[in-house]
């Protein structure tokens, strides 16, 4: 994962890892029902039982014996990898952010790109993965920049279609941090097409969600867009 902040106006690029000594911004009340409601969070646990007994009968129906060995533990394992890969329904917003929002004066672009994400397809419920890339304009506010791939990780662990996944992130962002922009690209390369019907293995598939000054400013949106062609610097 890459991440630099952005001087539009001297064009320095500023690493702004470093977690400091900015005041934490609690934002009790900001996580309503309603907000939840919207961001599909708050859902009741995993029901490992009903998974277990649903996976013995797919494996009943395609015709394979659940009780031989090497099948036997594997409802068991199926249910603990749904609560794993769908745990983003069931995550605390409060907890994930509210440590972590900082006061600023700046407004100068954040841009964290290159975030390995896997998600679920909901059409087959097929492993879809690839990288994110997120950029946003503060307006006062910052959240921490380790927390950005936790919001991303947030809207991958659950049946998705891309699309959605894009736009969820970019709302999130918009609802919390009240930016004056926010730009979400993904990347991602889904199983479902590259293993079975057409194969195509190589086709990855990108979709973006803009907000804010991305939405209305060219240049905003491009300088955005160039950070994205440069070569990733590594460590
Ligand atoms: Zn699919």
């Amino acid at each position: 994962m890459d991440s630099f902040r952005t001087n539009p106006a001297s064009d320095r690029y500023i690493d702004v890892d470093s977690d400091d000594d900015q005041d934490v911004v609690r934002q009790d009340g900001l996580y309503t029902q309603e907000f939840l409601e919207s961001f599909e969070l708050g859902l009741p646990p995993v029901d490992h039982a009903r998974i277990e007994a649903a996976t013995r009968s797919i494996l009943e129906a395609v015709g394979e014996d659940p009780i031989r060995d090497g099948l036997l533990r594997t409802p068991g394992r199926v249910a603990r990898m749904y609560d794993e890969l769908l745990s983003g329904y069931r995550v605390d917003p409060q907890k994930l952010i509210n440590d972590a929002m900082f006061d600023v004066d700046y407004s100068d672009m954040v841009i964290v790109r290159d975030i390995e994400f896997s998600s679920l397809c909901e059409h087959h419920m097929l492993p879809f993965l690839g990288h994110a890339h997120v950029a946003y304009i503060p307006n006062g506010k910052v959240v921490g920049l380790s927390k950005i791939p936790r919001i991303v990780d947030m809207f991958a662990r659950r049946l998705q279609v891309q699309e959605r996944m894009t736009h969820q992130i970019a709302d999130f962002i918009n609802e919390v941090l009240n930016p004056q922009g926010v730009a979400v690209v993904l990347e991602g390369f889904h199983m479902c097409a590259m293993i079975r019907g057409v194969k195509k293995s190589d086709s990855s598939m990108t979709t973006s969600a803009v907000l804010g000054t991305f939405a209305t400013c060219a240049m905003t949106r491009s300088e955005f867009m160039e950070h994205l062609q440069r070569p990733r610097t590594r460590f």
